[in-house]
């Protein structure tokens, strides 16, 4: 499987990094071993001091596609979950900088949070509420209402570029509010006010 992930997707979260509203989705991938396995910590990696989260909706794909017309993508999923894109974002600032590609700053070990999960006619689509405590402090605080580009539109101009597979997941960009972590934090993302996953910082 592989994960795809849109950034500058919330026109806030461009603002905070200052960063340019792209014309086109921006696309990276993060590898399978990039995704902390259920009930783990998340390790902060030796590489990095600035570790941040970024809160996001997730997206399964449930069957095999290329050049998805928009009107057919939501054919090509029928769950919704939530995660998070933790992202070195010292090291990615560098790689910036350079003009080189993201991946030691997004696709290491760990890096991949995916939550539970819910049938996708659980939520209003135009309209999914969500939400990142830290330590019970509410940092982050989404609607996909605020996406650049929205789901179907995502899975449409990603297979143009990659054949989509059973089991991928769609990382859809995160809102404002991103920031570092830190020893001892505990990050909980919730859908509506359900709590969909819970992340210890070691
Ligand atoms: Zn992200």
């Amino acid at each position: 499987m592989k994960i795809i992930c849109i950034g500058r997707n919330y026109a806030k979260h461009i603002k905070e990094l200052a960063n340019e509203k792209p014309k086109e989705p921006v696309i990276f991938l993060k590898a399978d071993s990039s995704i902390l396995p259920k009930r783990n910590p998340f390790v902060i990696p030796p590489f990095s001091d600035d570790v941040h989260y970024e809160v996001e909706i997730l997206v399964k794909i449930n069957r095999v596609g290329k050049y998805i017309d928009q009107k057919f993508a939501n054919k090509y999923y029928d769950e919704i979950g939530l995660g998070i894109d933790f992202t070195a974002r010292d090291l990615q600032s560098k790689l910036k900088e350079k003009g080189l590609p993201w991946e030691k700053s997004k696709a290491f070990d760990g890096s991949a949070v995916i939550g539970d999960f819910k049938p996708k006619q659980d939520y209003n689509l135009e309209s999914i509420k969500f939400q990142l405590l830290k330590n019970n402090e509410l940092v982050q605080n989404g609607n996909s209402i605020d996406m650049l580009w929205k789901i179907d539109e995502i899975i449409s101009y990603v297979s143009q570029f990659f054949t989509l597979k059973k089991g991928d997941i769609i990382f859809t960009g995160t809102p404002e509010g991103v920031g570092k972590v830190n020893i001892g934090d505990v990050l909980v993302g919730k859908i509506e006010d359900k709590e969909i996953f819970k992340v210890n910082i070691k």
